[in-house]
């Protein structure tokens, strides 16, 4: 029997495992996967930030059961450590730390991105339990709502006007709280034309979102319970929360340890079949570059939609069928 293991769990690896599956319903299909939470809307999060869907439960796709019908197998808690390609060998190792061997016939990995980390002075000494998060698993939504239930908070501070700053200036706006948006670039969401741009923006400063554009925030300081945000040109603003969200990074590292080759901003290269340059692994998701139908050249998309087509891309080459 076809032995197909996914390293991930979310839209690449969820939708990889069950195209494996519907395509040829005999492969042995095994997820190893970092946290709890497979097959979670990792987009929803921020309407079960703002309330509108109260239980995190919801945020599921599809229930453990429902994966397992569709005989998908779970190794959850399971962090995969190291490939070797030449002997077909997945390491992976469980919360206690002790090491299993997985063997596959073709591997795919979805290891999705990392956050990053702006260089802000204060960002790596504080974190959720001073009221400074960053955003990009269901565990960062915990610590997220934890902090919002549990300690005084009616002013945050969003640094980032990209799509997860608006969808969050939106949640927290619908929470209740007063939110100031910092953005380096010129503009909210960088990436639309400015016209568009600045139809968004009137609609923040219609809902008594404070926009902030062109300034970058530099230090974040914990002053008693408070929070005081400085940048440059002088900005300065006291909150109780505030929210780092200015992108994602590939999470490339255990493929590349591996020898698989790099291709656009650290994303892993892969062919149009999500093929790596290592051989019988795949790769898909956030965690690869992208060919894009109007671009001569890969791009670097991270989104849940471009996620879930590669996964099924990879899931219906690894199925054996032609
Ligand atoms: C707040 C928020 C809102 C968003 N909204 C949208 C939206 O509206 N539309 C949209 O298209 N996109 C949206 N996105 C982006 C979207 O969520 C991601 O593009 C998508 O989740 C990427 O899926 P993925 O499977 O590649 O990676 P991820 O979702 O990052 O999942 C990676 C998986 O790999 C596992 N993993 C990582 N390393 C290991 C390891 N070594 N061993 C085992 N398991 C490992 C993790 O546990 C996880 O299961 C949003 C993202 C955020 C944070």
């Amino acid at each position: 029997m076809t032995r197909v293991l996914i390293v991930g769990g979310s839209d690449a690896g969820i939708s990889a495992g069950l195209r494996a599956r519907e395509l040829a319903p005999g492969v042995e299909t095994t997820l190893v996967i970092a946290d709890a939470y497979p097959n979670f809307s990792i987009c929803g999060i921020p309407y079960h930030v703002s309330g509108e869907i109260p239980d995190w439960r919801s945020l599921a796709h599809r229930s453990q059961g429902d994966l397992a019908a569709a005989g998908l197998q779970l190794l959850l808690e399971h962090t995969a450590q190291r490939i070797d390609p030449a002997a077909r060998i997945l390491t992976v190792t469980d919360r206690s730390g002790s090491e299993q061997a997985l063997a596959y016939d073709t591997l795919i990995v979805a290891t999705g991105a990392i956050p990053i980390r702006p260089p802000i002075v204060g960002l790596d000494s504080l974190g959720p339990a001073e009221g400074v998060h960053l955003l990009h698993t269901m565990d960062d939504a915990f610590a997220l709502t934890d902090t919002l239930t549990n300690r005084p908070t009616e002013r945050a501070l969003i640094v980032g006007a990209g799509y997860i700053g608006m969808e969050m200036a939106d949640s927290l706006t619908v929470r209740g709280l007063s939110v100031t948006v910092v953005e380096a670039l010129p503009q909210v969401l960088p990436t639309v034309d400015p016209e568009l741009a600045t139809l968004v923006e009137a609609e923040l400063v219609a809902h008594r979102v404070e926009v902030v554009t062109g300034t970058t925030v530099t230090e974040i300081r914990q002053v008693g319970r408070e929070l005081v945000v400085s940048g440059a040109a002088g900005f300065n603003r006291t909150v109780d929360l505030v929210l780092v969200v200015v992108g994602v990074r590939p999470d490339a590292a255990l493929a590349t340890a591996a020898g698989a080759a790099i291709g656009v901003r650290g994303a892993l290269a892969v062919d149009r079949h999500m093929r790596t340059t290592l051989p019988d692994v795949f790769a898909a998701g956030d965690c690869v570059h992208t060919h894009h139908r109007l671009l001569p050249e890969p791009t670097y998309l991270p989104l849940g939609t471009t996620a879930h087509k590669q996964g099924r891309v990879a899931g219906g080459k690894c199925s054996g069928t032609p």
